[in-house]
């Protein structure tokens, strides 16, 4: 482990900064963030805004008739990639039991496990930055106009057109899946640099659908940076670059205008006695950050959003809990990154997003691998979800509210009307011989439980 950062010591950041010797220990913890603002105060200075959301929820509209053909199985949706809201009572009693806590409020899951063409949360923002390289082009080659119905993508013409250009990305799994999926769809040669942790079956997946794997030996930002490496040398190239993109970061954000409506279809009330709770997984921060500004624009301080880390990676804790952002990682502090939540085994985060979430993130928990095996076969047994162990990492946040209702200024009466919404990551796509294993974990755990 390094001693000193950015030339001050260890003992001078742990004193300042007391969540880092949690941290240090990879023992769980909940980071309540000091920074946080009314969101009237600081909308102006977050480098995103609503036109920003506007204009990336338009552009999906758009695509709407080439996805319904590319990918029939969003036909039923007019083409719209977009994921359940649900309601789970008897996984709220389940946490509460297991945890031996009470959660007052509504407990519901927003089921981007179950995302069409890639199964998940990737689906918005993967897939949405690759729309957009596609129209851009395809628009300066004279091949689209914005008012043409874009199932005209779907032709050869358009596939010829777009195999001169090749798509690079580095990813842990998940994200390759996505721009591996759309981009070998719309016709372009993508590469995709997996780190260590990414599954094998992510990487059969895409060489059955013609995506090159480049597999390397090393952590996630090896893997990002060999990427913006070879994307570098060709100038028909574009990367996707999950560390600093605000195309994925406004691809994800537009999941909330739309959770503003299923709220609205379902009665959900969200104001100022009805505080909306939204606990989000996090790896390098765009999925859950994109989402969070988009919350924000469409509530304001009426919700509060946590980002759930795994504690053998808790990289946007580091980053925001020192206020270091992306000038350190978790690994400088002797955390490993070994987790089997492999679409959150990231230990530097993402500086545009952390800059992003600032003033407007309202904390930070970590979770022990464990927990997550134990959670998933809860989460089985209750609804007969399969979902990724990432995916299952919001459930945590609900066992330490305890002590934050206060800090929130949520009073016992609103407790009662809060919405908590568990956003589920991941799952749909993962073989069943490979959650199997996971779910018997899980009941292996649970036999053995003790909080
Ligand atoms: C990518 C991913 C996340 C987190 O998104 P980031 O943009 O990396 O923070 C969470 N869950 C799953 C299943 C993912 O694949």
């Amino acid at each position: 482990m390094e001693k000193t950062f950015h030339e001050k010591p260890l003992e001078e950041w742990l004193a300042q900064c007391p969540v880092l010797a949690d941290i240090i220990a990879t023992k769980p913890t909940f980071w309540l963030n000091q920074e946080i603002k009314k969101f009237s105060q600081i909308r102006d200075q977050i480098g995103f805004n609503q036109a920003d959301v506007k204009d990336a929820a338009d552009r999906l509209e758009r695509f709407r008739p080439y996805i319904a053909q590319a990918f029939p199985e969003t036909a039923d949706l007019g083409g719209k990639i977009e994921s359940p809201l649900k309601q789970i009572p008897a996984m709220h009693k389940e946490i509460e039991e297991y945890y031996e806590v009470t959660i007052p409020g509504t407990l519901f899951v927003k089921l981007d496990s179950h995302l069409p063409v890639s199964g998940s949360i990737k689906a918005r923002g993967g897939i949405y930055e690759i729309l957009k390289f596609a129209e851009t082009t395809a628009i300066a080659n004279r091949l689209l106009k914005t008012t043409d119905n874009y199932e005209v993508l779907d032709s050869s013409q358009c596939k010829d057109f777009f195999s001169r250009y090749s798509i690079v990305v580095g990813s842990t799994g998940n994200l390759g899946l996505s721009i591996g999926i759309i981009g070998a769809k719309l016709g372009f040669q993508v590469t995709v640099h997996m780190s260590a942790d990414a599954k094998r079956w992510k990487k059969e997946l895409l060489r059955s659908k013609r995506v090159s794997v480049v597999e390397h030996n090393a952590d996630y930002s090896i893997a990002v940076s060999e990427g913006r490496e070879q994307a570098k040398t060709n100038p028909l190239c574009h990367f996707v670059d999950d560390e600093d993109s605000r195309d994925l970061f406004l691809g994800y954000a537009v999941a909330a205008e739309r959770l503003k409506t299923q709220f609205r279809e379902q009665s959900i009330q969200v104001d100022e006695n009805h505080p909306l709770l939204v606990y989000l997984p996090c790896g390098v921060g765009g999925g859950p950050g994109g989402v969070t500004f988009g919350l924000k624009l469409a509530f304001g301080d009426d919700v509060h959003c946590f980002f759930g880390e795994p504690t053998q990676a808790p990289a946007m804790l580091a980053g925001l809990a020192t206020g270091l952002h992306d000038g350190i990682s978790a690994q400088q502090l002797g955390v490993e990154n070994k987790t089997i939540a492999d679409g959150l085994a990231v230990s530097r985060p993402s500086g545009l997003v952390c800059r992003a979430m600032q003033h407007i993130l309202s904390g930070i928990f970590t979770v022990p691998d464990d927990q997550m095996y134990c959670l998933l076969a809860l989460f089985a047994q209750c609804e007969d979800i399969h979902l990724e162990p990432s995916a299952l990492v919001g459930f945590s946040g609900l066992s330490k509210l305890a002590g934050v209702w206060e800090k929130l200024s949520i009073s016992p009466e609103q407790q009662q009307h809060t919405t908590h919404l568990v956003w589920a990551t991941g799952g749909n796509m993962v073989p069943d011989t490979v959650w199997q294993q996971y779910y018997k974990q899980g009941i292996k755990l649970l036999g053995s439980f003790s909080p």
